[in-house]
């Protein structure tokens, strides 16, 4: 599992999250919701290591992989963000370099190598296992940015799977793209559930509730820093919440 345990993060002084936990079960989708500017992103940033590279920020707290801090001093921070991959809200792949090298370029940003022996089989998993292959198999030299929006989205997940993470962290994967790219991304999803961890950030209540199995539904009321109102089974969050807010939330009354 992933898990935060306490964990509080400010930029300058402004604290934005407080004493958030949460267990992130292995192998299962766990959706974090709630309205913007309550802190979902920065969550999800300090769940990479990523939230350091603002030079405002700080936090508090801890976050394990399978047990293991990964803010430990003796961790480093390359090795946590190898293990636990990224996919935005915009797809970034990049745009003239080719839809073959960009999944491989996953591997150079992390300083990981693959022998050329391996190059094509891993080229082709990924892309396989983003749900990719078969449109881009005849055209692995075209450039990335040739694809459409859900399919640059598709090799950006690609291009994560390639340095074999343990956690996929996706933030508004498909807030960008049409249903039918949507929809292909949301099976994307469950299939890599099978053996990465996900954590998904939605603002689509149907998405989270196709997609997910556990649900953290976070809040930051009247200026006071994020945290977790309230977090289960996506099924009993939705069917049973036990918070009037959550039930609000989720049934679109905020
Ligand atoms: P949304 O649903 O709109 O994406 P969110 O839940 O992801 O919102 P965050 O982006 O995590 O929210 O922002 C939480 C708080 O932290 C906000 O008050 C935001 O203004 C602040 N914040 C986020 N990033 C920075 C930053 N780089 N510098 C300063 N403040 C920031
Ligand atoms: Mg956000």
């Amino acid at each position: 599992a992933l898990e935060a345990e306490a964990v509080s993060a400010w930029f300058g002084d402004h604290k934005v999250l407080d004493r958030v936990s949460l267990t992130m079960p292995a192998q299962q989708v766990t959706a974090l919701i709630g309205p913007s500017g309550c802190g979902k992103s920065t969550f999800l940033r300090i769940l990479n290591r990523m939230h350091e590279l603002v030079p405002s920020a700080s936090l508090a707290g801890e976050v394990r992989l399978a047990g293991d801090d990964i803010y430990h001093p003796g961790v480093r921070v390359t090795d946590a963000r190898r293990k636990i991959g990224m996919v935005f809200q915009k797809p970034n792949p990049f745009p003239a370099m080719s839809i073959y090298d960009n999944v491989l370029a996953g591997l150079k940003l992390t300083g990981t190598r693959a022998p050329r022996g391996v190059r094509d089989g891993l080229v082709e998993e990924c892309l396989t296992r983003a749900g990719l292959w078969k449109e881009v198999r005849d055209r692995l030299r075209q450039p990335g940015g040739a694809l459409s929006g859900g399919q640059q989205q598709r090799l950006c997940i690609a291009r994560s799977l390639a340095v074999r993470p343990k956690v996929l962290l996706m933030d508004e994967p498909c807030s960008a793209l049409d249903p039918t790219s949507t929809r292909r991304i949301e099976e994307t999803i469950t299939e890599l559930a099978e053996a990465v961890t996900i954590v998904i950030v939605t603002h689509n209540m149907q998405q989270a509730a196709r997609v997910s199995q556990r649900c953290a539904f976070f809040l930051a009321e009247q200026g006071t820093p994020g945290h977790i109102v309230e977090a289960g089974d996506t099924g009993q969050m939705f069917g049973a919440p036990v918070d009037p807010r959550t039930e609000d939330y989720v049934n679109g009354r905020f």
